[in-house]
């Protein structure tokens, strides 16, 4: 198979040769963030929310990407182009950069910028019903680390990941430091009540998923209520439906948690009904930045 070309501070390297230095404070301390954005077709799905998140985050971690954000979309829809993508996957990542060891940002010339693309998608099968638990690992509060900035720094997910995974189970749920739902490790969650739809605020630790916003946007469209409030372990148990979203799997039915059912522990009607309709927005071409002009 052929390798594909991967985008470094504005040159492409075949991926046997796209490396960035041990010094690279991304590696060093896991000082810098990222995005995990689709293409659908040529288009680019939801590219300005992505950017728009990217550059938030920077501000939060007063790190100054040296590309507008215009530069930015260009240098994505670019990587797609030079590796004839259509549909697939993009990891951006922007670190803090190359500099001596210590914690000091001022230790990094400037920021190291990377998109790597990927022609399949990398992430979980999408639409696929997931069975979790609920980790005993606490999401971040926005007092430590701020969810809300995608930064490179997953170990918190990675630990509730590794209680799912040695539970046998696909995904694990974790709560906030109150001990209210707050996310997947690497997806937001939501729940149907009474035929509401129901998902965690931003309070509760979430990073704002684009899926979560586009999921949010169609259940209004189609005019169901939606409603962000703090999510109790038993509300979550006894939810009619509910369902993981995120950019590589979509929306994800969630049929059990922790052993109970949900539901009737298939994918629900309400369920059904917004990931189809996800697929549908998906390939809407105005959601998405168009690659091959
Ligand atoms: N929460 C976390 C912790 C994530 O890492 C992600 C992205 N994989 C999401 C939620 C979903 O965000 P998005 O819909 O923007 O992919």
């Amino acid at each position: 198979m052929e390798e594909m070309h991967i985008y470094i501070n504005g040159d492409f390297f075949p991926e046997s040769q796209a490396k960035v230095s041990v010094f690279d404070h991304g590696f060093l301390y896991g000082d810098g963030i990222f995005e995990g954005i689709r293409a659908y077709d040529g288009r680019i799905f939801r590219l300005n929310e992505h950017i728009d998140r990217l550059y938030e985050s920077a501000k939060t971690i007063k790190l100054n990407i040296p590309l507008s954000e215009e530069q930015m979309k260009e240098a994505c829809a670019e990587t797609l182009r030079r590796n004839k993508i259509k549909s697939g996957y993009l990891r951006l990542i922007v670190s803090r950069g190359f500099g001596k060891l210590g914690l000091d940002p001022r230790n990094c010339e400037k920021p190291t910028i990377v998109i790597i693309p990927a022609g399949y998608v990398i992430t979980v099968a999408e639409a696929k019903p997931v069975k979790a638990i609920i980790a005993s690992t606490r999401r971040n509060p926005s007092f430590c680390i701020p969810p809300t900035v995608k930064s490179c720094n997953y170990l918190n997910n990675i630990l509730a990941r590794i209680e799912a995974l040695n539970a046998n189970a696909d995904e694990a749920i974790m709560l906030d430091v109150r001990g209210y739902v707050s996310e997947g490790a690497a997806d937001n969650i939501f729940i149907i009540k009474k035929g509401k739809l129901i998902t965690p605020p931003l309070h509760a630790g979430i990073l704002e998923g684009v899926t979560r916003l586009v999921t949010i946007e169609i259940a209004e469209n189609l005019g169901i209520q939606v409603i962000d409030k703090d999510i109790t372990i038993h509300e979550l148990y006894n939810s009619d439906e509910a369902f993981i979203t995120g950019t590589g799997g979509e929306v994800q039915p969630l049929i059990e948690v922790d052993g109970r059912i949900i539901g009737t522990g298939q994918p629900g009607p309400i369920t059904k009904r917004i990931s189809e309709e996800f697929k549908k927005e998906a390939l809407r071409p105005e959601a998405g930045y168009e690659v091959y002009k």
